[in-house]
């Protein structure tokens, strides 16, 4: 395949995306040219990962690192009288979606050549970079809230990468991770555009899996966007081959203790909007300051959804009715199980249409809030 390239919305400039590069010279974020598209045909069937839609992606060689991401399970269960699919994106080699995002992007830098690398995550993102990072062996520095959860340290750790805990905020940890371009190349999941490539996998696994047809609705819990930019790029590339008409309806859902998406979306604003913002148990989308939200708007408002706003007692019930149905996931997932009882509940998706409920990470990540969340013998017994 041809270099892919580059566009920068602010500026107009196209670049080739031949070296390391996580935003324009103007400072903006870059996005992907549209690749070529999607169809059936095109599909590895034996491969069962993400590298069955290579195809559609912007690498000029077969991945020299995979560990197995993407083909993930979609599994159907009751909830509040309605047949949903859960997509168990908890399943992935590192046990959050991110892997599908990671993958793609360090093949592409591993083919541009790349030298160290850092990054900074609330978590998920962190403990996918390190582990591809030392699949390939990319040296890594990882840079994460003080206050994550341990689980996801300590993956870090384990794959050998430098952990930098960073006391403050989230965007305190951006922060610290801006402060080291130089020293290392800024493999930022949130700016680098072939994340998004990655992601868009996503969509592409949805309308297979459901037997080349397109669900109603997808909810998906959202803290920068990339899964929501990242289907929105999916659909586009089956829409080209003709593959699909018409578009599910995207609705990104937030913890309401720290929720721009929604902030925006009640202002009717095309943008980032100022608010205030406390601590959520859902830490894998506390984000007050999304990259891309001019772009995650606009494809929430093209796809006819829109953004719900769950509270901790919602997402600790959505964890209690996940878990009783085999399905332990991280309190960043079972935001999605709070948005499907609530948009049940007001009718905005009715039970007969196909829904899906995106898992974005396993509950292994997060045992300590979980415990205390629902409150289990498990928990007291492990502390006294
Ligand atoms: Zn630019």
């Amino acid at each position: 395949m041809a270099i892919a390239s580059y566009h920068c919305p602010a500026c107009r400039r196209n670049i080739a995306a031949d070296r390391p590069r996580w935003r324009c010279e103007c400072g903006g974020p870059l996005e992907m040219e549209p690749g070529p598209g999607l169809s059936r045909h095109d599909i590895v069937a034996g491969a069962a990962s993400l590298w069955r839609y290579t195809a559609a992606l912007a690498l000029q060689h077969p991945p020299r690192v995979s560990l197995g991401e993407g083909w993930t399970p979609l599994v159907r269960r009751e909830w509040n009288g309605a047949a949903i699919h859960f997509k168990l994106e908890s399943q992935m080699p590192t046990g959050s979606f991110k892997d599908r995002g990671t993958a793609v992007m360090i093949n592409h830098l591993i083919e541009v050549g790349v030298g160290p690398i850092h990054e900074d995550s609330s978590g998920n993102a962190g403990s996918s970079i390190a582990t591809y990072a030392a699949a390939g062996g990319i040296p890594c520095r990882i840079y994460v809230p003080a206050t994550a959860p341990r689980a996801k340290l300590v993956q870090i750790a384990a794959c050998g990468a430098e952990v930098c805990a960073v006391p403050g905020t989230r965007q305190a940890v951006t922060e610290a991770a801006l402060a080291e371009i130089g020293r290392s190349f800024y493999a930022s999941h949130n700016w680098q555009p072939f994340f998004i490539e990655g992601t868009q996998t996503l969509a592409f696994e949805l309308w297979e899996q459901l037997g080349f047809r397109l669900p109603d609705n997808i909810l998906v819990p959202t803290g920068y966007g990339s899964n929501i930019l990242g289907l929105e790029r999916g659909f586009a590339a089956l829409e080209r081959t003709g593959e699909i008409i018409g578009r599910p309806r995207l609705f990104a859902v937030q913890a309401a203790n720290c929720a721009a998406f929604a902030a925006a979306w009640a202002a009717g604003a095309d943008g980032f909007v100022p608010f205030s913002a406390s601590p959520t148990i859902a830490d894998g989308i506390a984000t007050t300051r999304p990259v891309r939200a001019v772009q995650v708007l606009r494809a929430l408002r093209r796809s006819g959804g829109g953004v719900v706003a769950v509270a901790e007692d919602e997402i600790a019930a959505a964890l209690r009715g996940l878990g009783a149905r085999g399905l332990f996931v991280e309190p960043t997932a079972a935001t999605a199980g709070a948005a499907l009882t609530r948009l049940l509940r007001e009718r905005v998706i009715g039970a007969g249409e196909t829904t899906v409920a995106v898992l974005t990470g396993h509950g292994l990540k997060a045992t300590e809030a979980i415990g205390e969340t629902l409150n289990t013998g498990a928990d007291r017994g492990a502390r006294g």
